[in-house]
Parts: C-alpha cells; structure tokens; sequence
C-alpha cells in the first residue's frame, strides 16, 4: 500500500494520514477482555474533549494531510450527539473517508441517518454467533440487536460491512471456522483479529493471544485462502475469500506480523491526547494548550511534534508481550 503525502511525517518518513478518533471512553457493554466487569473509572464531562474541540483539531489536521478519520470509542453510539458531530465531520472539507467502530448495540436506528450523510463503511463488533455466550462476553443480552444493525445496514446499502472477531484463546477460538463459514453465504468481510495484551488484568494472559497463522490454519480446513487486491481503505489487513464465498476474509496481526513499517495513523483519545503509536504509551497533550488558547498554527505544530515521536515500531511480541497502560476503550481501538 502507498502512503499518501502529507505534512506529517515522522522519523522514519512515514506519512501520516490517518487518525482515529475516540468520542468517549464509555461504554455500554463490558466485554471481558477489554472493560473490567465492574467499568473503570470514567472520565469526567470536562475531562473529555468536546465535540467543537475535536472538530478543530480535525480541521487542522486536513491542512497537514489527515484524509482519513476513523470515529471509535469506548462505543461512539454512548456519547450523546454523536450524529450532530458525525454531521459536522462529514462537512470538514479534505477529508476522503469517514468511517466507523461501533458494537452495533444501539446502531441501527441511526444508520439511515449515518447513510445520508455520506458515510459508507461500518465495522461492526461481534465475538461470537451465540447468542448465550456473547452475554457472557460482553455482560448484556444484545446478540440480536447487533445482528439487526448488521441487517440494516446491508440493507441500506453500507459497503463493506465489516464484523471484527477478535479471537481469544478459550474464549471463542473454536468459533473461528463458523465465522470463516459466515463469509461463504454472506456479504460480510469478517476480519480476525489478534488478541493484544491490554485487556483488564484479571483477563490478560499470555496464554490468551493466538497468532493470524494459528487462525488461518484453522479456516484453511474450508479450503484455500484465494488473495484478494488491498484497496487504499484497508490498511493493514490482509484479505483473502474462500472459493465461491459472498464474502471476504482479513487478518490483522499487530502482534505477530506487525505493520509498524507501513503505520500511517495516530489516536486521539477522548481526554485530547494525541497517541502517536497503539502499544506505547507516547503522546502530546492537546487539550491543555487548546484550552490555554493557542492558535491553529500552533496545534498545528502540536501535530508535527506528535508524528515525530512516533516509534519505529513497537516491542509487543506474542513471547515478551510488555502493555501500555490503558485499554483498548479508553485509547480509542
Ligand atoms: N466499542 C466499539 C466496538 O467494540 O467496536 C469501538 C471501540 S472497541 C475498543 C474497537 C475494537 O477494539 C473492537 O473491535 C474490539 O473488539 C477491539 N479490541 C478491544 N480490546 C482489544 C484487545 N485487547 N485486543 C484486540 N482488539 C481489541
Ligand atoms: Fe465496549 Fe468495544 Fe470495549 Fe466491548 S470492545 S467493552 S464494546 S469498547
């Protein structure tokens, strides 16, 4: 994949064009391996950036070259006027791709609107195909209100959809091959995802991670991986189908098979840090100096002394995994 020019490159002359975006570290459901069951401390209403605060840094960041910005959490539906925000952003101009990363839980009476405004791709969350053990996953019985998000949005015509199972070692690894099967008579890309070592610490485990090439072994049991074309939106998974499938197949390996070489994206969390790698703890501060008052030239150069931390990779190898602090829903996944 080529990386776009932008203004923003780091030390070792990656272009950064991409942030994803974290609107609140809350959350509705309690997945195991990502929120403690009992929540984790939330961050205050002043704590969290405003909407208007995001905003501004988004539209600084399209003059430095950021043409993509993927809208995370926590889970983005919690935050109250998530559409009017989502509206906003969908009229910063210099932006390419919009997309977003929700549970699905309290989509799908939004999605027409998210529709509307031009939004085209939803990754949507889902760790099992049991209804029973996706309440023991995330803590709440939603199973059948993510499938009617799925639904609606295929009906409304939102390409691709994306289901992201992360897989977790005696959690719902032996789900894998009915995922991979889903891909044969659905439209789906199903997206496997590597276990990364910063769940709550009651869950982590080392023993928990299996590696992509554990996962595609397993779905080769179906048949062979028959590679299909990266597109520029699909950043570092790979992606396959199965002999006559309806849909598609990615694996994203941040452990095993890291993309720091091609990594051409920042975080910023809800609390205003820009968060220059996902397993490092590095990053600027910029709601302090936006509340300060600084003018958009200096957020601007907030932005290049951001990229020019970025590391040339991170150290989180299935054998010596070493976390960052944080989960994945307060960093923004
Ligand atoms: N709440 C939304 C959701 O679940 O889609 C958005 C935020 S969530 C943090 C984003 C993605 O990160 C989800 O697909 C989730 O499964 C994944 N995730 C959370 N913790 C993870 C971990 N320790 N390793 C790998 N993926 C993780
Ligand atoms: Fe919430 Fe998403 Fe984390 Fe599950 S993975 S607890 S839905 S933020």
């Amino acid at each position: 994949m080529t990386q776009e020019f932008s203004k923003l490159v780091d030390g070792f002359q990656r272009h950064i064009n991409y942030f994803r975006v974290s609107v609140t570290d809350r959350c509705n459901l309690r997945c195991l391996y990502c929120m403690p069951r009992k929540g984790l401390p939330k961050l205050s209403h002043e704590e969290i950036l405003t909407y208007e605060e995001i905003l501004r840094i988004l539209r600084v960041a399209t003059t430095m070259g950021i043409t993509k910005v993927r809208v995370t959490g926590g889970e983005p539906f919690a935050r109250k006027g998530l559409l009017s925000f989502l509206e906003r952003l969908t009229s910063l101009p210099g932006l390419q791709d919009i997309s977003l990363t929700t549970n699905g839980v309290l989509a799908a009476q939004h999605l027409q609107h998210i529709w509307e405004m031009g939004i085209r791709r939803i990754n949507i969350s889902l760790d099992t195909l049991s209804r029973e053990r996706y309440r023991q996953i995330t803590g709440i019985d939603g199973f059948d209100r993510v499938w009617e998000s799925i639904d609606k949005a295929h009906t409304i015509g939102f390409d691709p959809i994306r289901i992201n199972m992360v897989v977790i070692a005696g959690l719902n690894d032996h789900e894998v091959l009915d995922f991979a099967r889903l891909s044969i008579t659905s439209p789906y890309q199903i997206r496997f995802i590597e276990y990364m070592p910063i769940g709550p610490a009651e869950f982590n485990a080392s023993s928990r991670f299996v590696p992509t090439n554990v996962i595609k072994e397993k779905v080769e049991a179906l048949g062979p991986l028959i590679p299909v074309n990266n597109s520029r939106f699909d950043g570092p998974a790979q992606r396959y189908r199965l002999e006559g499938a309806r849909g598609e197949l990615g694996f994203i390996s941040p452990i095993s098979e890291h993309f720091c070489g091609r990594c051409n994206r920042m975080r910023l969390t809800a609390d205003g840090k820009l968060r220059v790698c996902l397993l490092s703890d590095l990053s600027v501060d910029l709601k302090g100096p936006i509340r300060a008052g600084i003018s958009d030239a200096e957020l601007a150069n907030l932005l290049v002394e951001a990229a020019g931390l970025k590391p040339s990779g991170h150290t989180a190898l299935s054998s010596s995994i070493i976390a960052p602090s944080g989960t994945m829903s307060s960093i923004g996944g």
